[in-house]
């Protein structure tokens, strides 16, 4: 876009810091290496976290012994050093009218002792100590009352986040305060206004110089609410702004293979394989998936869905539909079990038509591989399902027409892409999560996507019964499984797995299989287990003994976190289960409940919980709700530790919360909707505004680039 920078008048809030007053090129320096302040304008976007209310001064008589921060003014008659045990702290007698105490200080003493300022009035801050019926206050804040005086009044100071480093380098609190409050003054006519005039009349927002005014030295609590939503909407405004910019680029600009034939394949499978009524979540999906595929553009599209609300038989329709427009198809899944998994789940379902299906996994032989690898390039080969060795080079398609890819947050983005650059045109993209995320974070992390949810199970599932039992209580709990078995069911027992401690885990899991083993001896009981050590063919044929019910009992690790189907197995046991993550919790749960019978979750832990721990398990024992369960997941960890956050710029927000400011974050994005489809191009003058502020945004931050 075009932008001419005479809309600014000559200071330029892109001016480096050292432009500023008292700001050393040593002590930029600092500032950025420890908060990643470089401009003016990263300096006016460095917000406090917590403001002090200073409207009350005390008197030394009234202060109370549990007073916790108080702000007097007095004067200092006296200061001297006071040997203690080790080294010695420097005491000032501290006087107003109505009485006296102390301030005392255990660092720095030699340069405060020479700054302090005998007999002149002093207004004094800090947190009050009580000892012996006399207070005082250790390492107070200090400023003349002169110098007070001088100083943008307001009422309440901003406290801003800062790092030992800085503090140790004399980088205090106050002296950003003073710079922000130089950046102000000089800099107050350059900042100008970032949103339409009919956007701050519709939400009447405060203006954009009175919003970055009161963020930091807010007149009153009704003007920092102001100000921060107003801010907190433009920034969230901006990130939507760009994200849909991107998809509409996206849909208008990349050309997608057409499939607009709905085929004998597609109709031969859905009237005479389809091996169950889809549920309506299912059939919305579909048609989603083939409006886009019809459309000539480019499908990018995620695909969310509980654990077993059946995204498998979506992905097969999808793919039936390229094979139907003589495309081929390919699901990556991340892991040989799963990728196994749906690889005979599909060459079953489409037994007896004329599709070639095949796997490619790390641990295909170079004969199979061969034979894949030709099959592919001439075009006999129609869904190939694997692994990342899908990526290799050597994996040549003739012609791929949509790339589906299971449990999306295994994988990298670049990786990602690795997969659809196997052809000149971008395959349709149809990415696939089990992990639910929350409404509003996948609108900041995936706005650019079009998002389609399977929110319905297929019918006749039951809940499963999911209790929380400490580790004294497994003599009972085997004797549930034995009641279970004894039924003919079959039991998961899970160990944690954390890549750190590798070899603890093992040892975990080695320990618990012999304990397990002599509680189930054979021959009336046979084990599987399986963990990350092993060779894949080994996992696959322990798996296997487990599906085919050769095995009644399951000791593995988080290696059959992900897609694992026996419908059979109704006991999931899940040891130490405190050190699992919320979603993880979830998703080993969704391996029982997939057959008719009743299934249960048994969480054991120890004693000694965390409140975060406590409260993950009783999140599990409370709900099945795997979008409940993603909200508190993203409540207790913050979006940060979220699948897909990092790539987003989600965590850079500067003054919004994805988590916490979702009303704001949602009028953000249906004002951005709006403004693109009047002004796609933010052309109209009435964007103006906007579309300065755009293409700054875009030119200077780093996020932004990332985003696009
Ligand atoms: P996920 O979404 O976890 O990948 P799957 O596709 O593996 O779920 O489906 C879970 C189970 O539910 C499978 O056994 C599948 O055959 C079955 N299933 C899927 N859709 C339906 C439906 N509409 N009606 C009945 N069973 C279904
Ligand atoms: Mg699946």
């Amino acid at each position: 876009m075009y932008f001419r920078y005479s809309y600014l008048s000559k200071l330029n809030l892109s001016y480096p810091i050292t432009y500023l007053n008292g700001i050393s090129v040593q002590r930029a320096t600092l500032l950025y290496t420890e908060l990643g302040i470089k401009t003016c304008n990263d300096l006016l976007n460095f917000f406090p976290f917590r403001y002090i209310d200073k409207t009350a001064f005390y008197a030394i008589k009234d202060l109370q012994p549990n007073s916790s921060e108080v702000q007097i003014v007095g004067k200092i008659t006296r200061v001297k050093s006071v040997a203690q045990k080790r080294g010695s702290r420097l005491v000032a007698t501290f006087q107003d009218a109505t009485g006296s105490m102390e301030l005392v200080w255990f660092k720095g003493q030699k340069w405060i002792k020479d700054a302090l300022k005998v007999n002149e009035p002093y207004v004094v801050y800090g947190k009050l100590n009580h000892y012996n019926g006399s207070f005082s206050i250790p390492h107070p804040e200090l400023e003349l009352v002169s110098e007070y005086k001088k100083k943008l009044q307001t009422k309440m100071q901003p406290v801003y986040p800062s790092t030992e480093k800085l503090t140790n380098s004399g980088v205090s609190n106050k002296l950003i305060r003073t710079y922000i409050q130089n950046l102000l003054k000089q800099f107050f006519d350059s900042i100008t206004e970032t949103l339409s005039p009919d956007i701050i009349d519709n939400f009447k927002l405060m203006s954009k110089r009175d919003a970055l005014l009161n963020a930091h030295f807010p007149k009153s609590q009704e003007n920092l609410a102001k100000a921060q939503n107003r801010l907190k909407f433009e920034e969230l405004f901006f990130i939507q702004l760009q994200l849909l910019r991107k998809k509409l680029i996206n849909k208008t600009k990349i050309k997608g293979f057409l499939f607009e034939n709905v085929g004998a394949v597609f109709n031969e499978f859905y009237s005479t394989k389809l091996p169950f009524d889809l549920t309506n979540a299912q059939k919305r999906v579909i048609k989603e998936i083939r409006k886009d595929v019809a459309s000539g553009a480019h499908m990018n599209r995620l695909l969310q869905g509980d654990v077993g609300s059946g995204k498998t038989i979506v992905a097969l329709l999808t793919m039936l539909l390229a094979i139907d427009n003589g495309f081929q198809a390919t699901i990556m899944a991340p892991t040989e079990i799963l990728a196994t998994q749906h690889y005979h789940a599909i060459a079953e379902m489409v037994e007896g038509m004329n599709i070639k299906v095949d796997l490619l996994t790390g641990s295909v032989r170079v004969k199979k591989r061969r034979e894949i690898h030709a099959n592919l390039e001439d075009g006999t080969l129609h869904i190939l399902i694997g692994t990342h060795a899908l990526l290799e080079d050597k994996v040549q398609f003739k012609n791929l027409g949509i790339a589906i890819i299971d449990e999306q947050h295994r994988f990298g983005v670049a990786q990602r892409s690795k997969l659809w650059k196997k052809n000149t045109v971008v395959p349709h993209i149809l990415v696939m999560t089990a992990t639910p995320i929350p409404r509003t974070l996948a609108m900041s992390v995936y706005g650019d996507l079009d998002i389609s949810v399977i929110d319905e199970l297929p019918p006749g599932r039951k809940e499963v019964k999911t209790v929380h039992r400490f580790d004294s209580n497994r003599l009972s709990v085997f004797k549930f499984m034995r009641d279970e078995i004894e039924k003919g069911r079959q039991v998961y027992i899970v160990y944690p797995l954390i890549k750190e401690s590798e070899a603890m885990d093992y040892k975990d899991l080695m320990d618990g299989y012999e304990s397990v083993s002599r509680e189930f001896p054979p021959p009336k009981y046979q084990i599987s287990i399986v963990h990350g050590q092993m060779k894949p063919a080994d996992k696959e044929y322990e798996m296997q003994r487990f599906v085919k019910g050769e095995t009644q009992i399951m000791v593995a690790t988080t290696v059959i976190e992900v897609g694992v189907n026996v419908p059979n197995a109704s006991v999931m046991i899940i040891e130490s289960s405190e050190r699992f993550g919320l979603s993880q919790l979830h998703q080993l749960r969704g391996r029982v409940g997939r057959g008719a019978d009743q299934s249960y979750c048994i969480l054991l832990s120890s004693y000694k919980l965390s409140e975060e721990g406590k409260t993950r398990l009783k999140t599990m024992v409370d709900t099945t709700d795997g979008f409940k369960i993603a909200e508190v997941d993203l409540k207790l960890r913050g979006p940060g530790n979220l699948m897909g956050t990092q790539q987003s710029g989600v965590l850079n927000l500067k003054i919004a919360d994805v988590v916490k400011d979702t009303k704001i974050l949602v009028a953000a994005r249906n004002t951005a909707i709006d403004v693109l489809q009047e002004d796609s191009n933010l052309s109209k003058p009435e964007n103006t505004n906007i579309k300065i502020a755009y293409v700054v945004l875009s030119k200077t931050s780093k996020i932004w680039s990332e985003i696009s």
